[in-house]
C-alpha cells in the first residue's frame, strides 16, 4: 500500500473534517507529551503456538499491563478486540507489518483500542456496500482503506484499524481520549476488503510537513499474551485479555 500518498490523502480527509465540522486533527494531538500507559521495561518471551485460548475476565476500570516482560522500549498492547472474544489472524504480515484478523463467529464483531491513546482520525463516512475489491486495482489509496481509525499512544507510536463498518454516528471522533478496550468500530468489509476483517496495524505517523504513515517494525511492538507476546501465527486464533473501559 502506498503509505505516502495515502498520507497526503489522510491531510485532505482531516482537511475535509474541518470543513465539515468536525475537530480535525486535535492540537492535543500533534504533542510529544502524551502519557503513555502501557509498561515497556520488561523481558519477552516468546510463547508456544498458537496461544492458548484465556477465559473471559471481570470488566475492570483498570488497564493493567501484565508483569510479563518486554525489552526496553517494547510497545506492548491488547488484541483490538472485546475480551474473551477469539478471533483468527489471517493472511499474515503484509505492507510490511499489516495484520488481518476475522470474527467468523459474529455478524456483528466490536473493534477495540489495543491501548490507551486519543482519536488522531475517524473516517465513517462510506457505507457498508462501498467496496473496491477487486475494482481499481490495488488497494493504496484513502477509498481502500474504507471506514477507519488512527489512534495515538504516544510520541511516534500509533495504530490503525481499516476496512470497518459504516455508523452514521461515529463512535469515536478526532481528539477524543479512548481506553484500552474502548470499542472504536464493527468489523466490516468496506474498502479494499474481500470479506469482513480487521485490518489493523501499529505505524508511525509524520504529520508535519509530509503526512504519511508506515508500520512499525514488529520487533518494537507485541502483543499482551499470558505467556508472552509478538509470536503470532498465521491461521493461529487468538483471545483477547483487554479490558473493559467504564
Ligand atoms: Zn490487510
Amino acid at each position: 500500500m502506498n503509505y505516502r500518498r495515502i498520507g497526503i490523502l489522510l491531510v485532505i480527509v482531516a482537511v475535509f473534517s474541518l470543513l465539515a465540522g468536525c475537530n480535525g486533527i486535535s492540537p492535543a494531538t500533534d504533542g510529544k507529551n502524551l502519557p503513555m500507559t502501557v509498561a515497556v521495561t520488561t523481558t519477552v518471551v516468546p510463547i508456544s503456538n498458537p496461544a492458548p485460548a484465556l477465559p473471559a475476565q471481570p470488566a475492570t476500570t483498570n488497564v493493567t499491563i501484565p508483569p510479563t516482560a518486554a525489552p526496553p522500549g517494547k510497545f506492548l498492547i491488547f488484541f483490538p478486540w472485546p475480551n474473551g472474544e477469539q478471533w483468527e489472524f489471517v493472511t499474515g504480515f503484509h505492507d510490511e507489518g499489516a495484520m488481518d484478523f476475522v470474527n467468523f463467529n459474529a455478524k456483528k464483531a466490536a473493534v477495540s483500542a489495543v491501548a490507551d491513546g486519543t482519536v488522531l482520525l475517524s473516517d465513517y463516512s462510506h457505507p457498508d456496500d462501498f467496496n473496491t475489491w477487486p475494482k481499481g486495482g490495488r488497494g493504496s489509496t484513502i477509498p481502500d482503506m474504507g471506514n477507519f481509525v488512527i489512534l495515538k499512544h504516544g510520541p511516534d507510536i500509533y495504530t490503525v484499524y481499516m476496512h470497518l463498518m459504516h455508523e452514521d454516528l461515529a463512535p469515536v471522533t478526532p481528539g477524543q481520549d479512548v481506553r484500552a478496550g474502548t470499542r472504536i468500530g464493527w468489523q466490516g468489509n468496506t474498502g479494499w476488503s474481500h470479506g469482513a476483517h480487521l485490518h489493523f496495524a501499529v505505524v508511525d505517523v509524520q504529520i508535519f510537513p509530509s503526512p504519511s504513515f508506515i508500520e512499525k517494525p514488529k520487533e518494537s511492538w507485541g502483543f499482551i499474551e499470558l505467556n508472552g507476546s509478538n509470536a503470532i501465527v498465521l491461521n493461529a486464533k487468538y483471545t483477547s485479555r483487554n479490558v473493559v473501559p467504564p
